[in-house]
């Protein structure tokens, strides 16, 4: 199993950011999908975003039909899983007989895989961590191709991921959080609509419900990615400005 900005679970190694493995996953590869079914896939806000994209929906649609919301006691976040189908196999929602049907928009997590990264707050900035997953079923790691973190990354177009990602862990992880800041039920609800719902949240702001001063509506209307750093910094401003 795998799960997003977070070690994954299983037998793993720490490997340094340049440090080569073999790994290679392709059609040919026996075990091709095999590891969309399953899944502890937490979905971050921009991989919402990206789903969005991918399936033409709107993010209410994104969440109402593919998005499980869970909290665990003490955690002052909710968390978004993908939902898998029950079908036997818990398969992913995604997974047509072809392989991955939103690939293009396919969530950081199964761009990352077999690789882990966590960013920890250290000093002012986050430290990057990275682990090699090794799960049998993997054949792509028998494979005679070497790669490494950073070219993997790379490879995998993972530059906007990671960077919303980074921002949203300045949040989850900050001071005040650490601290042990419990949400009011209305602070949920708005982490829920700036950085999961977007069109949601797109239509409040445009429609002055609210209000964002560094925000440029005229952007805000129309890019997505404008949108989520928008919802980043409001929910920033909401928990922690006072
Ligand atoms: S989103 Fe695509 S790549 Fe990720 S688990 Fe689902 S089918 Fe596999
Ligand atoms: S198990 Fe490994 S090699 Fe096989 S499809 Fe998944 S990532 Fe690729």
């Amino acid at each position: 199993m795998m799960t997003q900005n977070s070690m994954p679970i299983g037998s793993y190694r720490p490997i340094g950011r340049h440090e080569p493995f073999s790994f290679a996953c392709h059609r040919g590869v026996a075990c091709f999908t095999c590891c969309c079914h399953e899944l502890e896939l937490s979905l971050t806000p921009y991989d919402i975003l990206r789903i969005r994209q991918g399936t033409g929906l709107s993010s209410t649609e994104v969440l109402a039909r593919y998005v499980i919301i869970e909290q665990e006691v003490g955690d002052s976040f909710p968390q978004m899983y993908l939902t898998m189908v029950d079908d036997g196999a818990a398969s992913c929602v995604f997974l047509g007989s072809e392989g991955c049907s939103i690939y293009r928009h396919r969530p950081g997590a199964c761009r990352m895989y077999p690789l882990g990264r966590a960013a920890i707050a250290s000093g002012d900035g986050l430290e990057e961590q990275f682990v090699l997953l090794h799960e049998p079923h993997c054949l792509g790691l028998m494979e005679p191709q070497l790669t490494s973190a950073h070219t993997y990354m790379q490879s995998q177009e993972l530059a906007p991921y990671k960077s919303f990602n980074d921002r949203l862990a300045q949040i989850t992880q900050h001071d005040r959080v650490k601290q042990g800041l419990q949400l009011s039920e209305s602070q949920r609800q708005a982490f829920i609509l700036a950085l999961y719902d977007l069109d949601t949240f797109r239509a409040a702001l445009l429609a002055g419900t609210i209000t964002d001063a560094a925000g440029d509506r005229a952007v805000l209307a129309h890019d997505d990615e404008a949108l989520l750093e928008c919802g980043l910094r409001w929910i920033a401003d909401l928990l922690f400005a006072s």
